[in-house]
C-alpha cells in the first residue's frame, strides 16, 4: 500500500508530510471499496487508481497510472466531460456526471462519477478524484425508454396531423359537394317551374343556360372535389402501407436505382428542359422498393418545384461518413423559406397548396422510410435558389 502511496501522490500531489497518515488510512478504505476509484491531475494524468478499478478494467495498476483519462472517454462525450470539469472552482468543487468511456478490450459503456477538485494554497486546481459506478445496463433500459417516448410522441404528432387533414383536407371538397348539390336540387325546382311555363320564349333560353352551363358546372365542381378526396383517402393508405410493409433489406446499388428511378421522370425533365447530373455514389443497405421511393419523392419535388426562369440542374452527389452514405439532392428550383423547413415534412403540409398539384405526403413518406431503415433526413434550403435535400443510409 505504501509504494501506491507513493506513487500515486508524489511530488505533484497537495498532499502534505503532516496529513499522511490519515490520507493512509484513507487510501486503505479507498482500496477496500467496490466502487471503481481514480484520482488525475488537472491536465488529465491518472495518478490513483484502487483495487476496484484494476479489477474491473482486468489491468495491472502499472498499466493504467500515467495514462491520460480523456482518452478513456468516448470519443462523442469527451466535449461535454472537458465542459463540465472546466466549471469545477474552489466554491463549486463536486460534480455529478454521466458519461462514456471505452473498456479496454474496446467496449462502449456508460458510468456515473462523482468528481472532486482539490486546491493548493494558491486557488490552483491541481487533482480531481473520481468515484463511479458501471451504468450501463440501467442507461440501456432509459434510452429505450427514451426512444419508445420519441416514437410515441412523433406518432402521436402524426395521428394528430392525420385527424387534422381528415377534419380540415376532407371538410372542403365536402362542403363544395354539398354546396353544388344544393346548387342542382336548385337547377331542378327551376326546370320544374319552367316546364310548368314552356310557351314563354324567355323560358326556353333559361332552360338551356341550366341544362348548358348550370347542372355541368355543378357536377363539374362535385367530381372535382370527390377526385381530391380519393386522393387524400388514397395518400392515407399509402402512407399507413408503407408503415407496415415489411423490409427487405440488401445491398443497394445506388446509382443503378437512381437510373430507374430517373428513366420514370424521362418526359418530364425533357419538357422542363432539366439538365440532371449523377456522380458516382457509395452503395448502402436498404429495402429496394421503400429507397426507390425515396428517391423517387425527392427527384419528383425537385422536378416539380422547378424555376420556370433559368436552366434548372439536379445533382445527386454522395459520400460515406462513418457507419452511413450520405447522398444530396440538390436543385437549383424554387427554394424553401426557413420557416417551412421543417413543416415540409408534416402530413399534407403544402408551402403554395393552389399552386401545386401534390398532396403534401411525400416528403412524410420518405422520413418514415428512412427512419425505419436507420437513417434520416434533413435539407439545406434558400427561397429563390434551390435546395439540397441530404438523406443518409446505413453503409455497409
Ligand atoms: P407534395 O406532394 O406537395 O410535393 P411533399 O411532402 O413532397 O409534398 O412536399 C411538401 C412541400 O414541400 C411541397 O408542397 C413544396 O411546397 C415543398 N417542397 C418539397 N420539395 C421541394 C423542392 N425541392 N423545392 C421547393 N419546394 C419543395
Amino acid at each position: 500500500m505504501d509504494a501506491i502511496f507513493k506513487k500515486s501522490f508524489g511530488e505533484e500531489s497537495l498532499l502534505r508530510e503532516n496529513n499522511k497518515k490519515e490520507i493512509f488510512n484513507v487510501m486503505v478504505e479507498i482500496e477496500e471499496q467496490r466502487d471503481l476509484i481514480f484520482h488525475f491531475l488537472k491536465g488529465g494524468e491518472i495518478i490513483f487508481v484502487n483495487n476496484a478499478f484494476c479489477h474491473y478494467f482486468s489491468k495491472k495498476r502499472e498499466e493504467i497510472i500515467g495514462l491520460n483519462f480523456a482518452r478513456l472517454i468516448f470519443k462523442d462525450d469527451k466535449e461535454l466531460v472537458k465542459k463540465h470539469l472546466s466549471t469545477l472552482s474552489r466554491s463549486n468543487p463536486v460534480l455529478n456526471l454521466e458519461y462514456r468511456m471505452i473498456v479496454f478490450d474496446g467496449r462502449v459503456r456508460w458510468y456515473r462519477w462523482v468528481k472532486k477538485a482539490f486546491f493548493n494554497d494558491n486557488k490552483e486546481l491541481i487533482e480531481i478524484q473520481a468515484i463511479g459506478q458501471d451504468i450501463t445496463e440501467i442507461k440501456t433500459v432509459e434510452i429505450d425508454r427514451q426512444q419508445l417516448n420519441e416514437e410515441l410522441l412523433e406518432k402521436n404528432k402524426d395521428l394528430e396531423q392525420i385527424i387534422y387533414a381528415a377534419s380540415h383536407d376532407l371538410r372542403s371538397p365536402l362542403v363544395n359537394i354539398q354546396g353544388f348539390s344544393k346548387e342542382i336540387e336548385y337547377s331542378l325546382n327551376e326546370l320544374n317551374n319552367i316546364l310548368l311555363d314552356l310557351n314563354k320564349n324567355s323560358n326556353k333560353k333559361r332552360l338551356l343556360t341550366i341544362i348548358d352551363n348550370d347542372i355541368p358546372d355543378s357536377l363539374k365542381y362535385i367530381q372535382k372535389s370527390v377526385k381530391k378526396m380519393d386522393s387524400i383517402l388514397y395518400g392515407l393508405l399509402k402512407l399507413s402501407r408503407t408503415e407496415r410493409a415489411s423490409l427487405n433489406i440488401v445491398k443497394l446499388d445506388i446509382n443503378n436505382l437512381i437510373s430507374d428511378v430517373l428513366h420514370n421522370f424521362e418526359f418530364l425533365i425533357k419538357e422542363k428542359n432539366i439538365k440532371v447530373e449523377v456522380n458516382k455514389l457509395p452503395v448502402c443497405k436498404g429495402d429496394p422498393l421503400q429507397i426507390s421511393q425515396v428517391f423517387s419523392n425527392l427527384v419528383d419535388n425537385a422536378i416539380k418545384y422547378f424555376h420556370p426562369e433559368r436552366q434548372n440542374i439536379i445533382k445527386i452527389t454522395g459520400r460515406k461518413k462513418e457507419q452511413n452514405a450520405i447522398y444530396c439532392i440538390e436543385d437549383n428550383g424554387l427554394g424553401i423559406s426557413e420557416k417551412n423547413q421543417n413543416r415540409i415534412f408534416e402530413i399534407f403540409y403544402r408551402i403554395n397548396p393552389e399552386r401545386s398539384e401534390g398532396e403534401g405526403l411525400g416528403l412524410n413518406i420518405v422520413r418514415k422510410i428512412l427512419y425505419r431503415h436507420g437513417g434520416k433526413i434533413w435539407l439545406k434550403s434558400k427561397e429563390g435558389f434551390g435546395s439540397k435535400f441530404f438523406i443518409s443510409l446505413p453503409s455497409i
